[in-house]
């Protein structure tokens, strides 16, 4: 008989997971898949590019109905899971129904933080999370429209691009010095900065939101130095948070995520996580990859592997046309460190490889990023790299010719 195996959330990490047990565990288990967003899994990084129109939102299907269908997954979508009782092992989901599992994996993502600020629920304060928040920006977003983002990282940059593109006349305003400073160096982020505002976006940075104004609507931004903004509308992508309430009701350990071990295990031992609403040695990643890594890790323990999950390299590229960007690992350089730096502002480019202890271990590229998988890959299997340091700077194809 195959085994109960229940999964909530229906995002990208629960759908490598099915992948990945389809072909490992194939009738081992029966596998039910809770969503709460109406609709199958999709491919959410495709969101940025569905809002600048370069993808329609139908592309961002993961898996049509039929390849859910073909695997025996039960899928019921449009319905949260609201409670799980480790005890009597049943999930109960907003509609009523209740499922029994022998093994139970959240998966269930993170949401967009919203401002704690005056104004944050009026209508027009809009998130950037998933295809309904996508629907409504693009559906309020016209040629003409005046709108603030707010935040100015990953998503914040690439939401203000979407906007832009459709013809609105956006402000990014950003709490730190630079943009992106979680991935990118002072002077990658001011050669984006250029870039961006060459995109017609108006960039204010070192700008506190101190609250949004408006009668039934927003009508202006307010920000802490007494500036105000006209507006129409806002959008807030100021970070996530894992959606870990369900689980911490449960009993289970939590922290800022879900807190699983190496097993990718929570503190209750047939109950796991995976994705962006798991806590892995105090990290909550915000990437696809990483929870790909989990979902694969995760799928061979459940098919009997004696595998183990040590953690992932943070890698990001921003999707704005025609702006090209990459960072990975240690991209500042800690103390210890030593970094390989070349620079052509007349060009664009600038790359920035930092090694350590004959590794390399962290990379920041603006402009040229046709290396970037490469570094990566050196990055993450930490192989020694003295032979090729003298090159490496100039790309895969001269430092391997010259290495040979
Ligand atoms: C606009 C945008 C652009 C991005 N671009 C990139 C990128 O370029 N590169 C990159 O690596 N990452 C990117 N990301 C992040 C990436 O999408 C996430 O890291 C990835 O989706 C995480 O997968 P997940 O399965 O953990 O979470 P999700 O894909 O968010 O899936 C979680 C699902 O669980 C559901 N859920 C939550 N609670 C419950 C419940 N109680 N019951 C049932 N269902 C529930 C949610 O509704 C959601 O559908 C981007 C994200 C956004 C929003």
């Amino acid at each position: 008989m195959s085994e109960p195996l229940v999964i909530i959330g229906n995002g990208m990490a629960a759908a490598r997971l099915c992948e990945e047990l389809a072909q490992r565990a194939l009738g081992r288990y029966a596998i039910a898949v809770i969503g709460e967003e109406p609709q199958l899994a999709y491919n959410r990084i495709l969101l940025s590019s569905v809002l600048a129109g370069d993808v329609p939102a139908s592309e961002t299907l993961l898996k049509p109905a039929t390849w859910w269908r073909e695997r025996g997954v039960t899928l019921s979508y449009g319905a949260a899971a609201t409670a799980v009782d480790l005890s009597s092992r049943k999930v109960t989901l907003a509609d009523g129904k209740a499922l029994s599992f022998a093994k139970l994996v959240f998966a269930t993502g993170s949401r967009a933080i919203r401002l704690p600020i005056a104004g944050a629920e009026l209508p027009g304060v809009r998130t950037f999370r998933d295809l309904a928040d996508v629907a409504s920006i693009a559906n309020a977003a016209s040629r003409g429209t005046r709108v603030v983002v707010v935040g100015g990282g990953l998503l914040g940059i690439e939401a203000a691009y979407g906007l832009a593109k459709a013809g609105a006349k956006v402000t990014l305003v950003h709490l730190m010095d630079r943009l992106m400073e979680r991935q990118l160096d002072a002077r990658a982020g001011s050669m984006l900065k250029r870039a961006v505002e060459a995109k017609g976006i108006e960039v204010l940075l070192e700008t506190a939101t101190s609250r949004f104004v408006g009668d039934g609507r927003i009508e202006a931004v307010e920000f802490k130095d007494g500036r105000v903004i006209a507006t129409e509308m806002a959008v807030v992508a100021v970070g996530i948070k894992p959606n870990a309430e369900v689980a911490a009701a449960s009993g289970l350990a939590v922290n800022r995520g879900i807190i699983v071990d190496d097993q990718l295990s929570t503190n209750e031992s047939s109950v796991f996580a995976i994705g962006e609403c798991a806590e892995h040695r105090g990290v909550c990643y915000g990437l696809v990859e990483p929870a790909n890594e989990q979902a694969n890790v995760l799928a061979s323990r459940l098919a009997g592997r004696d595998v183990h999950y040590a953690g992932s390299v943070n890698a990001t590229n921003l999707k704005v046309s025609g702006v090209h960007v990459f960072s990975a690992g240690d991209f500042l350089g800690a103390a210890g460190t030593e970094s390989i730096v070349f620079c052509d502002r007349g060009l664009g480019t600038y790359k920035k490889l930092v090694v350590a202890a004959g590794r390399m271990v962290g990379a920041v590229l603006y402009g040229d990023t046709a290396d970037a998988i490469w570094y990566l890959e050196l990055i993450r299997t930490g192989v020694e790299i003295e032979s090729k340091r003298e090159d490496m700077i100039f790309g895969r194809a001269l430092a391997e010719r010259l290495a040979a």
